[in-house]
């Protein structure tokens, strides 16, 4: 491995549409671990979730623009060239293949670190990745016996530490607080309500050119 090689990190998600909560974590974190570059990787199918409203390629436009304007953000389209459910694994085991022994971090919010057990051949995504966890409001259930004994294996406290192996750590990174999520920001466009400053201005003008996660149409006997 290359001694200094700056760790590479990861946000995988739906982003559907990608909001001010994600971008500010990404931010936080690239700056606070001396990140080489943080890729958002929108997934195709999601897995262990109902499926997103917007299509995969509408997803992809909104982050790409989300992201246009910040150093060391990129976007990441691999998961939408597969087909099936995208699986996080595969999409670490293809990132590896690429980036050889540079240290890759998995960046979780606390909700989705909570729900790692159930993701796919989970057991080998910390040996693919160190996981990065930041805390996020209303986070949900308290971690399983499971996560807490990978917790007590691997956590590491020093974020130099990222950089002396490829994967394996688990790092708590606080971060700013934000209560944004997609799930709000689709349902105040459904209500005809506005999302402005939950998330960019050039992702809303986009939603709204697209008319995405619009209120439906009254039906006939509504009207
Ligand atoms: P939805 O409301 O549709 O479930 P979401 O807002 O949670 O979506 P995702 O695309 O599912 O967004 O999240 C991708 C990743 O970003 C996850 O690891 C999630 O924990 C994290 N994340 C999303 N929003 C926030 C936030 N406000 N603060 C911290 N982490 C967040």
């Amino acid at each position: 491995m290359t001694p200094d090689a700056r760790p590479i990190g990861i946000l995988g998600g739906t982003f559907d549409p990608v909001h001010h909560g994600h971008l500010r974590i990404a931010l936080e974190v690239l700056e606070a671990l001396e990140l080489a570059e943080v890729r958002f990787i929108p997934c195709r199918l999601p897995s262990h979730r109902g499926q997103p409203v917007a299509t995969p390629e509408q997803r992809l436009t909104l982050l790409q623009l989300a992201v246009a304007d910040q150093p060391g953000f990129l976007v990441d389209d691999r998961e939408l060239h597969r087909d099936g459910p995208s699986y996080m694994v595969d999409t670490l085991a293809s990132l590896r293949t690429e980036v050889g022994a540079t240290p890759l971090c998995l960046l979780l919010g606390m909700d989705a670190f909570a729900g790692l057990t159930t993701w796919r051949h989970w057991q080998e995504i910390p040996e693919l990745a160190h996981l990065v966890v930041t805390n996020r409001p209303d986070a949900g259930p308290p971690l399983s016996n499971t996560l807490n004994e990978l917790v007590e294996q691997r956590e590491i406290r020093q974020p130099e530490a990222l950089r002396e192996c490829p994967a394996g750590g688990i790092l708590f990174q606080p971060v700013t607080q934000l209560s944004i999520s997609a799930t709000r920001i689709r349902h105040l466009l459904a209500q005809g309500r506005s999302p402005r400053y939950l998330l960019p201005e050039a992702v809303l003008n986009c939603i709204r050119e697209q008319g995405l996660y619009r209120p439906p149409l009254p039906t006939a006997c509504e009207e």
